[in-house]
């Protein structure tokens, strides 16, 4: 029989903050882990000063550290066995997990920790008996102090013995949330999930507006934007989706702006609203997937000129990619292929043919001056709806089988 593992020991990454903020990183870490794995019931989640702990009762070890491996503020964990106070079971369980392992001409080493400082043996003692039971028990075994081919662990703690031979690399970062909370622009295109998932890793706890203009984009295009909330959920815990209605603020545009500043008028009333709901939900900042220089509204120009309607901190963390170094990061994070998927974006379709690349300021603020803002403003935040989005929620699939039954 293989062993099979019983707890994921997790240590905790950049954790450079002490006191008050460092229980807090570790708080937050456990909460987020916690989300993360809701649909795995019999995990029982321990967040200790230097570890955290994960009991697996019978959950599946493979799929859990698949999992894990996304989770910001981790910087790697340990899957362990855990054995009886009992040092014969232990030796026994050792010598089983190096006779499993073993390959001509391997070597390992015994590396005993205690935190229960009164176990009757110290970590010497520990060392030395489990080394000499596997050299007589494995033939052909070698001891290595440099760089063995094995390491194995040993923790001594109050409720038992644990095991472990792995160390796998955690995603980095910092938890969801330990920095705050901002708010994050999602259109249905490759940057801003992106640029979500670069926010996600410092720590900024984001919540999601999407801008859908109804009947111009199709209940589709809304869902592909909530799937794609649902890809960066792994990396931190739940996500709050907010659905902007923008219909009537860019038919309005579109009837009194001159084409040439429809562009950079839509994107102001874009930024207002984001400003607003930041401010009604405490968030501290504005994060959007802008690239200087991909397309028209991209320029330094035009990000001043819509830049103007909001003092709030707009944070652009794919600014200075080039545009193939984003894709590879969605590809990373499997969002690629869902932003390829050809749905009308309320963009798109209100585009003007030749957008100012070079917009004004005055310009664009004297035909706004034209519009009854506020009035748009408050009936598009009237009509936000909410949806808290948990990992491995769907939204498309569903709709596509239902769209095939009615084929
Ligand atoms: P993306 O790939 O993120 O769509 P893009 O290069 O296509 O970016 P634009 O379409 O000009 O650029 O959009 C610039 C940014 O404005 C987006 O990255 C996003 O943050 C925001 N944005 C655009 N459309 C929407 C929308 N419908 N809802 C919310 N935010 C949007
Ligand atoms: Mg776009």
């Amino acid at each position: 029989m293989t062993m099979q593992y019983t707890e994921i020991m997790v240590r905790y990454g950049e954790l450079s903050t002490k006191g008050k903020n460092r229980r807090n990183f570790i708080d937050r870490l456990a909460t987020n882990v916690r989300q993360s794995f809701h649909d795995f019931p019999n995990l029982v989640i321990k967040a200790h000063r230097d570890r955290m702990h994960m009991h697996l009762n019978g959950e599946d070890a493979d799929q859990v550290m698949a999992r894990l491996r996304q989770v910001f503020g981790i910087q790697n964990f340990s899957p362990s066995i855990k054995v009886d106070r009992d040092m014969e079971e232990v030796k026994k369980v050792a010598a089983q997990i190096m006779q499993e392992k073993f390959f001509d001409g391997m070597t390992f080493k015994i590396n005993t920790r205690r935190s229960d400082h009164r176990f009757m043996y110290d970590t010497n003692e520990i060392n030395d008996m489990l080394g000499g039971y596997i050299l007589e028990h494995v033939p052909g075994i070698k001891v290595k102090m440099k760089d063995p081919d094995i390491t194995l662990r040993v923790e001594v703690r109050l409720n038992g013995i644990f095991l472990s031979y792995e160390t796998i690399q955690g995603a980095g970062g910092l938890p969801v949330g330990t920095a705050g909370k901002g708010m994050l622009m999602l259109s249905g295109g490759i940057d801003s999930p992106v640029a979500g998932y670069l926010a996600l890793k410092r720590g900024v706890d984001i919540e999601m507006v999407h801008f859908f203009s109804p009947p111009y984009t199709s209940e589709q295009a809304l869902n592909k934007a909530k799937e794609l909330t649902a890809k960066l959920t792994p990396y931190g815990g739940h996500i709050k989706f907010i659905q902007v209605p923008f219909t009537e603020i860019q038919e309005t545009v579109k009837h009194d702006v001159p084409s040439g500043y429809l562009m950079t008028v839509q994107r102001r009333f874009m930024l207002r609203l984001t400003a607003a709901l930041a401010q009604k939900r405490h968030g501290l900042a504005i994060f959007n997937g802008e690239a200087l220089g991909q397309v028209a509204s991209q320029t330094l120009e035009s990000m001043a000129a819509i830049n103007d309607v909001t003092t709030m901190p707009v944070l652009r963390p794919v600014v200075s990619m080039d545009k193939n170094e984003i894709i590879k990061i969605a590809q990373d994070i499997d969002t690629f292929d869902l932003s390829i998927m050809p749905f009308e974006d309320c963009c798109t379709i209100f585009a003007p043919p030749s957008p100012k690349t070079k917009p004004k300021i005055d310009k664009a603020r004297a035909y706004e001056a034209k519009l009854d803002v506020d009035g748009l403003i408050e009936r598009a935040l009237a009509g936000v709806e909410i949806t808290e989005i948990k990992i491995g929620d769907t939204f498309l699939n569903q709709e596509e089988e239902s769209f095939a039954q009615l084929l």
